[in-house]
């Protein structure tokens, strides 16, 4: 039966549902599958079937140990009722390309999709291999992935989750999204400091409270958890299908994706769509100006001592892009993947060799685009396509514009962006795209976006100007541990 071992050691092999509970293996390195080759399916079967469908057989093959019937379950209740599109993620004709749209989920963001499964796959794998603990999640956040993992994890039985912000430091929507959460499963709190003080304290509460209660213990949703990367395998195949159905390609025809990438979260599970036996072309790597993927993916050299930009697609910046180890794993093997892990975090910077290089290049190809190319990219697509996309999908858009125009083989055939976020998780940078006026204020901007375009507010962020705000504490980073112990 297929199993896990880490990035780092391929000898100590244990089963998915203990990887989906331990998140990071001990050794610092991520759970891998030891054997791609059994992930291989039938893809025209596969395509046959409605989401929920592929998300099974797709689960399934990740998780055997899990049994058909419980895998049934724990698909249904992720994804029931729980995205405004019935297709979850449908496609989109843009010119002469498709887009992707991720963002149907409760909180509008791509993260939706994974973590709706997440929780129901941590509570069945704990049970599965006899943990009795309830399991309290606690997650500092940015802005954006915070509302997604607490909408994840509202109700879910067994678990918690306290997820704390940089006072002051997100956004009003963002903000909102968190504090009117309703479920008495979950905590919200504002720190004084920022982003970095409140993950830098969550990190230390991790050492020092493991079990904040007998019978609590404390985990993690971050994207390195390999239940996070399996479900957005699914949406590769459902993209694939929905150009089937709509006679855009025939059965066995090559398709390209190009995914605006941060963590490699989201590029990553194309490859295992790949590896699974999808006809994929080439996995296009998108980056902002933090460009630290694209440059690796061009030289083979990956080197984070450099500058930090803040941008407009801020879910994107990043220096060191934990899930990349994974694909390491898989072209350059445990030994040298440790070597480079160690150069990273002891020189800041590793090299592969020529020959992993190409091996990469040949799934791989990359473009990156700046602020200002993303902007333009939004405009164009909406004065020329009607089209209205956010400022992360816009990178994507502006490198598969480019390529196409440049007449690039990578560009060839069918290309499928993927749409990360909704325009209205990122008004004010749309609204300067579109060169209309910004008004103060979150929900002014909303309104003015809407009237602009003519594309509505989504119903779950319109929403969240009128709740109730259930979440009002405020605390110093030095008073986090107290706030994790009283709710625990
Ligand atoms: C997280 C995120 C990304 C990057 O995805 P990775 O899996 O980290 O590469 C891109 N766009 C948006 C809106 C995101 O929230």
């Amino acid at each position: 039966m297929l199993s896990y071992f880490s990035t780092r050691d391929d000898q100590t092999k244990i089963s998915s549902a203990e990887a989906i509970v331990n998140g990071l293996a001990p050794d610092g390195g991520l759970y891998v599958p030891d054997d791609l080759s059994a992930l291989a399916l039938d893809y025209c079967d596969v395509i046959r079937r409605d989401y929920r469908g592929m998300a099974k057989v797709v689960f399934d093959k990740f998780f055997p140990d899990f049994g058909a019937d419980n895998i049934d379950r724990i698909v249904e209740r992720s994804y029931e009722n729980k995205f405004s599109a019935p297709e979850i993620t449908p496609v989109s004709k843009v010119g002469d390309g498709f887009v992707l749209e991720l963002y149907h989920g409760p909180t509008c963001a791509f993260k939706d999709v994974a973590l709706s499964a997440l929780p129901n796959l941590m509570t069945f794998a704990s049970r599965q291999i006899g943990f009795e603990d309830e399991i309290l999640i606690l997650t500092a956040t940015s802005g954006d992935t915070g509302s997604a993992a607490l909408c994840g994890f509202s109700n879910v039985p067994g678990t918690k989750i306290i997820v704390f912000f940089p006072h002051g430091g997100v956004s009003d929507t963002q903000r909102l999204q968190m504090v009117t959460q309703p479920a008495p499963n979950t905590g919200v709190c504002a720190v004084r400091g920022n982003f970095d003080d409140a993950q830098t304290g969550v990190k230390r509460l991790f050492r020092e409270i493991p079990h904040p209660r007998e019978g609590v213990s404390l985990s993690s949703a971050n994207s390195i958890n390999i239940g996070r990367l399996v479900p957005q395998v699914v949406y590769y195949f459902a993209a694939y299908k929905s150009l089937v159905e709509a006679g855009e390609i025939a059965e066995g025809d090559r398709v390209n994706y190009v995914v605006p990438t941060g963590n490699f979260g989201d590029i990553m599970a194309g490859y295992f769509a790949k590896v699974m036996g999808l006809p994929v072309g080439k996995l296009i790597c998108a980056s902002n100006r933090n460009d630290v993927l694209t440059e690796f993916l061009s030289t083979g050299h990956y080197d984070k001592r450099r500058e930090f930009y803040k941008t407009t697609s801020p879910s994107m910046d990043i220096l060191v892009s934990s899930n990349l180890e994974r694909l390491l794993y898989f072209v350059c093997g445990s030994e040298h993947t440790k070597k480079y892990m160690k150069a990273l975090s002891t020189a800041g910077e590793y090299t592969i060799t020529a020959d992993e290089l190409a091996r990469i290049q040949a799934d791989f190809a990359w473009y990156s685009c700046d602020d200002a190319r993303g902007a333009a990219a939004i405009g164009d697509a909406f004065h020329k396509y009607g089209y209205l996309m956010d400022t992360h999908t816009s990178i994507a858009w502006g490198a598969f514009e480019d390529l196409k125009a440049a007449g690039a083989p990578e560009a060839e055939g069918a290309c499928v962006v993927l749409s990360t976020a909704s325009p209205y998780k990122f008004t004010q940078a749309v609204l300067e795209a579109l060169g209309a006026d910004v008004p103060a204020g979150d929900k002014e901007q909303m309104d003015q976006l809407a009237a602009v375009t003519g594309v509505p507010v989504p119903a779950s962020l319109a929403d969240i100007f009128t709740k109730e705000v259930k979440h009002k504490s405020v605390i110093d980073v030095d008073e986090m541990k107290d706030f994790v112990v009283s709710r625990a």
